[in-house]
């Protein structure tokens, strides 16, 4: 297979002028993949920095209310800034570096990327640029609100929908201009290669961690491991160091949204068809015209047309299997996980939960499912109190506004 392939999904479809930039950045990764002292500032960097390893916790009291399958949850929530995103922006970050870069671009839609971009950018003493739609702006303050107090220039994007798609287009303009001396960071398995490869390549320490954990705490494998999926870094982070082992299933959860519609979710392989958008071949939900459509989750993370090209391929292969769940199913298991275990999960995160909570009644106690939990649930406060019709927060909204 040539490099930047799986089977036939992934590659690198771009206009010409981006092809050398690609070319040196496979280059300086290729090179740092070898080279010890980039690998233990990366180690150093995700031990001090962003609080690695994260803990790998037993779901005592889920398991005894469901009483089947133990459930073990992996908790990402607890990296610096919130998710697993730091992790694969570190990695980025430091390869921006090595190649003498000053300046980090990147898009962002939720805010979530261009937050861990922001922070990055910081610590390395870089220049941050972060295209975001209009449109996000306004339904993302909080996130504009901290990438500037890191520093960040959020640039508002003021054409087309005004949301992540024209958000990319004006980060690849600004790439195309200023390849010399900026970095174009790309936040998931997406993109054209070696985006994907590289990218998973970062998270896969989280598969490596879950092994070691649980082979500490049940002396075994998982025979689950179960991860929400956007574009897919978490899930490929989690999964990777099981693809070989093939008596561990593993289970990716997309987003089932307000229903099954065209339009009300974010089901790429039932609804969605293979094409090629943004520099990569995979699935996604696209009209009849090859037009992207507009997606729905309650969880920014999850509502993204595409998904990771390696992803694609191992849903072909039969490796990984592909679930969905809805947006209220997500949000009973929000409140679940919050009531039984004490943990706030990112709305993302809720949907992988949502699905453990419904597979581990069939399964029998010897088992164990591995929940991936991507992120905390603190930056969905505004959406679960909108979600929860909480009175009371309103009334605080409004009294804090009067303050003013
Ligand atoms: C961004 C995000 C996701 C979705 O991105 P993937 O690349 O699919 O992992 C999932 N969970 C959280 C908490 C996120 O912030």
């Amino acid at each position: 297979m040539p490099s930047g392939h799986f089977g036939k999904f992934g590659g690198r479809f771009v206009p010409e002028m981006l092809i050398p930039a690609l070319e040196e950045l496979e280059v300086a990764y290729e090179s740092s993949k070898k080279d010890p002292e980039f690998k233990k500032e990366f180690l150093d960097l995700l031990k001090n920095f962003c609080g690695r390893p994260t803990p790998l916790v037993f779901a005592k009291n889920l398991t005894e209310k469901l009483g089947g399958a133990k459930i073990y949850l992996k908790n990402e929530g607890l990296n610096h800034t919130g998710a697993h995103k730091i992790t694969h922006c570190i990695g980025q970050g430091l390869l921006a570096k090595r190649m003498g870069k000053k300046r980090i671009i990147a898009e962002t839609g939720a805010g979530q990327h261009g937050l861990a971009c922001a922070t990055v950018a910081a610590k390395f003493g870089m220049e941050c640029v972060v295209y975001m739609g209009e449109t996000d702006i306004a339904r993302q303050r909080p996130n504009v609100f901290w990438m500037e107090q890191l520093g960040a220039k959020v640039v508002p994007v003021e054409y087309g929908n005004k949301t992540l798609k024209d958000a990319v287009n004006a980060a690849l303009k600004d790439w195309i201009e200023n390849v010399s001396d900026s970095y174009y960071l790309l936040g998931s398995v997406v993109g054209p290669h070696p985006y994907p490869t590289m990218t998973r390549d970062f998270q896969k320490i989280v598969g490596e961690e879950i092994q070691n954990q649980l082979k500490g705490a049940e002396k075994k494998l998982p025979d689950y491991v179960v991860a929400c999926v956007g574009g897919g870094s978490n899930a490929m982070g989690a999964f990777n160091n099981f693809l070989p082992l093939k008596q561990v299933r593993l289970i990716g959860v997309e987003a089932g949204g307000r229903g099954t519609k065209k339009g009300d979710n974010a089901v790429r392989f039932k609804g969605g068809s293979v094409g090629v958008v943004e520099g990569f071949k995979s699935y996604f939900l696209q009209d009849e015209d090859g037009q992207v459509m507009n997606t729905h989750s309650v969880s920014a993370g999850l509502d993204y047309a595409g998904i990771g090209p390696e992803l694609a391929f191992l849903k072909e292969e039969g490796r990984i299997e592909f679930e969905s769940v809805t947006d209220k199913e997500a949000l009973d298991a929000f409140k679940t996980l919050a009531s039984f275990e004490g943990i706030i999960p990112a709305l993302e995160s809720a949907h992988a939960m949502a699905y453990a909570l419904k597979l581990a009644p069939k399964l029998s106690k010897k088992e164990v499912i591995v929940v991936n939990l991507s992120g905390r649930g603190d930056k969905d406060l505004f959406i679960v109190a909108e979600a929860f019709k909480d009175k009371n927060f309103y009334s605080f909204l409004k009294d804090f506004l009067k303050n003013e």
